[in-house]
């Protein structure tokens, strides 16, 4: 699990300095999610535009729509919660095994869905989300960000057509702000609200034709292009950046790859018991008890034989033959005791025992901590 995460922490960062933001853009959940109820939105209230006629009014049709509107909503965020505690059980057999806390767990997560997409939506991203915060940190001049070509747009102003007018493209319509989810003038430069969506891209290419202007005054682009609007400075992928996040990347997915591939498929733990530490015998003797774990990641059934390989004094009492089903842990208790003589030669009052789970093909040892004092 740490290894996937850190997978996904350098993938991000190596994706981040290539292409900027792509990730809040077009994969983030909220992003994702937020986009699905904008749509459910619009399905049942309109555009922006309509939804402020509809706000306006009191009347039937405004209150079946926001009931619409939220009832879709809702089936979403409950199909998500439901679709995320699938992940953590097994996904046949959990409608016939939902319980409170399976129940708690679609609630909670379709509760946070609803109010996440549904309310906070763009506020998350601005607000409560890290990664805006140190983003600017793995750019630099050659990544590809949303950008407001202002040697073409400025100055601003009205375009009638006239080229003597000393004007920019930019005619100042302000559609790429009123598009904008973060509400953010993109025209002021890269700012830590934007979340690389592109819809001021969408909207600036509309109004460019229209009033029959090339599109892209808005566009993705490096800040080297735009400085020095070379073709060679367009995108650079070779960039030391790049081979510094890429060899990490390289290094984390072999050691992934190495320890997936020698997995051992076999695992064994001894947990001393705690209370009582120990118990002294009638004869003198001493004897621990321990919980032995046996976890067969197989796909057939497997028998184990367990006995104690050190110290050789060690009698083990208990199972001997522990039968594992594919796929499954089997937990077996077993007693350890020390004779006399070995507990009298050790001062200490306190060594380790190890244990061997061994069948014809295969064989696991594991240590754990005895006490005799
Ligand atoms: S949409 Fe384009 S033309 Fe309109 S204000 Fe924005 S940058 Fe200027
Ligand atoms: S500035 Fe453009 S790309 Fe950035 S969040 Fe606003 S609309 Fe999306």
């Amino acid at each position: 699990m740490a290894g996937i995460l850190v997978v996904a922490a350098v993938t991000l960062f190596f994706v981040t300095s290539l292409f900027g933001r792509i990730w809040c853009g077009y994969a983030c959940f909220q992003t994702v999610w937020t986009d699905l109820f904008i749509a459910c939105e619009k399905i049942f209230q309109g555009d922006r535009n309509q939804r402020i006629l509809l706000d306006r009014k009191n009347s039937f049709e405004k209150y079946w729509r926001k009931a619409a509107t939220h009832i879709s909503w809702i089936i979403i965020s409950l199909i998500t919660g439901y679709g995320f505690v699938m992940y953590f059980n097994d996904a046949i057999t959990l409608p016939q095994n939902i319980n409170f806390g399976v129940l708690g767990w679609i609630i909670g997560i379709a509760a946070a869905t609803y109010v996440m997409a549904g309310f906070a939506r763009e506020h998350v991203c601005t607000y409560m989300c890290p990664y805006s915060r140190f983003q600017s940190a793995m750019f630099d001049n050659n990544t590809l960000i949303i950008s407001y070509d202002q040697k073409r747009g400025e100055p601003r102003g009205k375009w009638d057509g006239d080229s003597s007018k000393k004007v920019g493209h930019c005619i100042d319509c302000k559609q790429c702000v009123v598009v904008c989810p973060t509400g953010i003038d993109i025209r002021n430069g890269l700012q830590m609200e934007c979340i690389a969506c592109g819809l001021c891209i969408d909207a600036c290419d509309n109004v460019m034709k229209k009033i029959g202007l090339p599109t892209g005054l808005i566009r993705y682009d490096t800040m080297a292009h735009l400085l020095d609007p070379k073709p060679e400075k367009k995108f650079k992928i070779l960039k030391p950046r790049t081979f510094f996040y890429g060899a990490i990347l390289t290094a984390v997915c072999a050691i992934m790859l190495k320890s997936l591939i020698f997995k051992s498929k076999l695992e064994i733990s001894a947990i001393p018991d705690r209370n009582p530490l120990y118990v002294k015998l009638s004869d003198g003797s001493i004897r621990n008890g321990y919980t032995v774990r046996v976890i067969n990641k197989t796909h057939q059934k497997k028998v184990f034989e367990l006995s104690v390989i050190s110290p050789q004094e060690a009698i083990l009492k208990g199972s001997e033959l522990i039968e594992v089903q594919a796929n499954e842990v089997k937990t077996v208790k077993v007693f350890v005791i020390f004779p006399q003589n070995f507990v009298e030669k050790n001062e200490e009052g306190r060594g380790l025992v190890e244990f061997l789970i061994k069948n014809e093909a295969e064989s696991k040892k594991v240590e754990a901590v005895f006490i005799s004092k």
